[in-house]
């Protein structure tokens, strides 16, 4: 997981932003790269113009991205708002169409690809998707005051009034939501049940940050006022919300599965590979079962190393799953999962630069700590990166103790033990450190773009993290072992599954039982694994894809690039020229690399 600390660095710097990244030391440019850089500071300004335009039309990313000018007043999701995102998308995508691609330097390109790539996938968004007609728990106003309250961009009390101000729109917001709501899933409508008392939660919340400061009462009086609406309008919405589940546990609900066109239409958004939906589900068929058989061999060749005298079972899965299971007794004791991953950093760091892999920058250390309290309870392992324009802020790796994840319970932190076991506690910090996510991150800084954060692609991101676990392998890493590489294959099946999961709940209907069967029997996952896993491929769509996907697209653009260049084929250059680009759609990447131009 990768959380990008975007925070108010992002609007301090917007002007460093918009700066043209041209090489300082062209001492005579030749007429061709005149032009460029020419079409590059037109098109700095046309960016400039552009994120004024996202401030104003997307209220959500603004928050994000930690821009809080206009944190005051919160967005309504009603059709007028709809209806002008659409227009102000029209018109740029227009605008867009008008700049000259193929005068610009590569790096401009990939940002220009990005911005229509935003402005076309929302516009998908609210006009196919329609979300917003089917999808109650999308409707929550908590994460924007929890963000003005937790972030420190202006003095608490300024704060607290933006706040104050801020839920004078509830009521409206609530009110929208309701007329939107035209076919909810039984499974969106309880989650949004479970999640509201939160937003209530963060309204007592400010209620008692307001009681620390000294307010006048005149603004005591409009906060009182503002605080009795909005709780108001979140009790209707609940109870209009228990109305819908009662009303569509009896009838016939429409499905949380969002089917085939769906599927294909969001796939084409969000990754924006040049493979279908589908032919990236029989990739990841055909991985799967290349992995096991991989496994299978392993395994045999484990069996009495591992098991001694032990029958050995004639069914591949319950053979492999032995072998596994035995081999993950083998892992750290609890009081030192932090300290271990602390000991690895160096060492990977070392490995990657003794074999010439690519460049990472000793000068930027990462820093290993334990996940600071208020963030715990999201993800055990992640990355923490300061924002595009404060390069020389530390990045953290956040592991949360093992104490403190399972609440202490044995049982619980004795099974992410053996999960995070001697091997794949090596390759999670591949994944999450060097060289996977905060490598590619420090690459990505090379060129600080604002577009680029603020657009980068997921499935490049954890593609290339997932990318780096295989070619760390390659490069023997671990030892070259058959346990390492049973363990590697274990892991690499997660992301494979993922893929074939969450395409076959949506799109082929897959069941929950055939889908714990998927997960537990057929890719070794504990049980607690596959109850997350089916919790989130009810929620969520396409984003378990990307995983998979990005890999597999990283790793043909690989094969095509060395078939290109053919004997001066050097990985360090194809890592290296990958990760120049930012976090670009890999097709966007493979036009660069390759020379080709699809348009
Ligand atoms: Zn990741
Ligand atoms: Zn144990």
């Amino acid at each position: 997981m990768v959380a990008p600390r975007l925070g108010v660095a992002l609007c301090a710097a917007l002007s460093i932003s918009l700066m043209t990244h041209l090489p300082v030391n062209a001492v005579v440019l030749t007429e061709q790269q005149l032009k460029v850089k020419e079409a590059d500071q037109k098109f700095a300004a046309i960016k400039q113009k552009f994120l004024v335009a996202v401030w104003q039309n997307d209220a959500d990313l603004a928050l994000f991205a930690g821009k809080f000018t206009h944190a005051d007043k919160l967005a309504v999701p009603d059709q007028a708002s709809r209806d002008n995102y659409l227009k102000f998308a029209e018109s740029w995508l227009q605008q867009l169409q008008q700049v000259d691609a193929t005068q610009l330097s590569a790096r401009e390109q990939t940002d220009l690809v990005l911005m229509q790539n935003y402005l076309k996938s929302n516009r998908w968004y609210l006009s196919e998707f329609r979300e917003y007609e089917w999808n109650p728990s999308q409707y929550n106003v908590a994460g924007g005051f929890d963000s003005i309250l937790s972030t420190e961009f202006a003095p608490k009390a300024v704060r607290i009034k933006l706040a104050i101000k801020r839920l004078q729109a509830v009521p409206a917001y609530y009110q929208a939501a309701r007329a939107n709501l035209k076919d909810p899933t039984l499974e969106h409508t309880r989650l949004a049940l479970r999640q509201l008392p939160g937003v209530l939660g963060v309204f007592d919340n400010l209620a008692s940050q307001a009681a620390e400061i000294k307010l006048a009462s005149s603004e005591q009086t409009a906060l009182n006022q503002n605080l009795q609406q909005a709780r108001q309008a979140v009790s209707e919405y609940q109870a209009l919300l228990k109305q819908w589940e009662e009303k569509l546990q009896n009838g016939k609900p429409r499905s949380f599965r969002i089917g085939k066109d769906l599927y294909e239409g969001k796939f084409k958004a969000d990754i924006q590979s040049d493979l279908s939906a589908e032919a990236a589900y029989q990739k990841a068929l055909a991985a799967k079962e290349a992995n096991l058989q991989n496994m299978d061999k392993l395994a045999d060749q484990l069996w009495s190393k591992v098991m001694g005298e032990q029958a050995k079972p004639a069914d591949r899965l319950q053979k492999i799953a032995q072998v596994i299971a035995k081999l993950s007794e083998q892992h750290v004791a609890a009081k030192d999962f932090v300290s271990e991953i602390r000991k690895q950093i160096p060492q990977l760091e070392k490995w990657v630069k003794d074999k010439d892999l690519l460049t990472i920058d000793s000068k930027k250390p990462l820093v290993v700590r334990e996940t600071p309290v208020y963030q715990r309870g999201v993800a055990g392992a992640s990355i923490e990166a300061p924002g595009v324009f404060r390069p020389n802020d530390k990045t953290y790796y956040n592991v949360t103790p093992l104490e403190d994840e399972a609440g202490g319970n044995a049982e619980q932190i004795e099974s992410t033990l053996r999960e995070y076991n001697h091997w794949v506690l090596q390759i999670l910090n591949i994944h999450e450190a060097i060289p996977g996510h905060y490598t590619q991150l420090q690459h990505a800084n090379r060129s600080p773009s604002i577009i680029k954060a603020l657009f980068g692609n997921g499935a490049m991101i954890e593609g290339w993290a997932v990318y780096s676990e295989r070619m760390m392998m390659e490069s023997g890493y671990g030892g070259n072992t058959p346990e390492m590489w049973l363990m590697y294959y274990k892991w690499n099946l997660r992301a494979i599954c993922n893929t074939i999961l969450d395409y076959s709940v949506h799109v082929l209907n897959m069941s929950e039982a055939e889908a714990k069967d998927l997960l537990m029997n057929q890719a070794f996952q504990t049980k607690a694994e596959a109850d997350g896993k089916w919790n989130r491929v009810q929620y969520t769509s396409v984003q378990l894809s990307s995983y998979f996907s990005g890999y597999a697209d990283i790793m043909d653009l690989r094969e095509s690039y060395k078939q290109q260049v053919g004997d001066r084929f050097k990985l360090k250059d194809f890592h290296e020229q990958f990760l120049s680009y930012g976090s670009a759609p890999v097709g966007q990447i493979k036009n660069l690399m390759l020379g080709q131009d699809k348009k």
